[in-house]
């Protein structure tokens, strides 16, 4: 793993996802490493790096905090900030840099809309700060709830269990998450079996809404992903048959209406 410490000249992006006008990466690059990152896709098409690099570098931005202080005082106070689109930002450097912290740190001194995205259980760490904010949600990743299926897709992130205590933290601090069923492995939860075991284990989690997105850019992601499959089908948990999109999205939003779960699928 190579971690640098870098000097970033600003820390707000513009974004142009729906759900934010400005994105914070407190890190470039993920330790997690997942095999279907979209990130590691559109680092490709920059050509920032090879795809294979992707989980094996970390650069810390150590003056965040101080950058993102002067940026602040220039965006509307009602700017949605979304933090971790393309890191994840409780990874496990977070515990040393602490730059998510220092980050939240100044963005507590403001009202604008803030989520954060993420599938660390190092969160809880900061439960209590993210308590005193009038307006934060967390987006908790949970791609799949079956472990032994986690570490054939991203066996450098955290377990589930540890999310689902990270998830039992948030819920008892009272503050506002969802559920990122992102992305919607193909081949591994479209079918009728998954989805209905999926919605209903998160239903009696106390779970009530949830995104879900497909995933995409197979075009870079195609080949490691089809050596996981491989192995995936390997193993015995391969539930078929596949429903086809139309089928599936359409499965998904039935099921989670039974279980009063809103469900949001961009694009879907
Ligand atoms: S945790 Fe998020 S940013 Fe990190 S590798 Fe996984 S999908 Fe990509």
């Amino acid at each position: 793993m190579i971690i640098e410490e870098i000097q970033c000249k600003t820390l707000l992006q513009k974004c142009g996802f729906g759900f934010a006008e400005y994105s914070i990466n407190p890190y470039e690059g993920c330790r997690f490493g997942c095999v279907y990152c979209y990130v590691k896709a559109l680092r490709h098409y920059r050509k920032q790096e090879n795809p294979a690099e992707w989980g094996g570098f970390a650069r810390a931005k150590i003056n965040a905090a101080a950058v993102l202080q002067k940026e602040m005082k220039r965006i509307a106070a009602d700017a949605r900030i979304a933090i971790g689109t393309a890191t994840d930002p409780w990874q496990p450097l977070e515990k040393r840099y602490r730059i998510t912290r220092a980050i939240l740190e100044v963005l507590w001194y403001y009202t604008n809309p803030v989520s954060i995205t993420s599938r660390s259980p190092l969160m809880i760490r900061d439960i209590p700060l993210m308590k005193e904010f009038v307006n934060l949600r967390v987006n908790l990743s949970l791609p799949v709830l079956d472990d032994r299926v986690r570490k054939i897709f991203e066996p450098n992130a955290p377990s589930i269990s540890s999310r689902l205590k990270a998830l039992e933290a948030l819920q008892q601090a009272g503050i506002p998450f969802r559920i990122f069923w992102c992305p919607l492995l193909p081949g591994v939860v479209d079918n009728e079996a998954t989805v209905r075991a999926y919605l209903h284990q998160v239903s009696h989690l106390g779970v009530e809404s949830l995104v879900c997105e497909p995933m995409r850019h197979l075009e870079v992601l195609g080949s490691e992903y089809a050596q996981r499959m491989a192995r995936y089908r390997s193993t015995g948990l391969d539930r078929e048959p596949r429903l086809n999109r139309a089928e599936f999205l359409a499965l998904i939003h039935g099921v989670a209406a039974d279980y009063g779960l809103t469900v949001y699928v961009p694009g879907g």
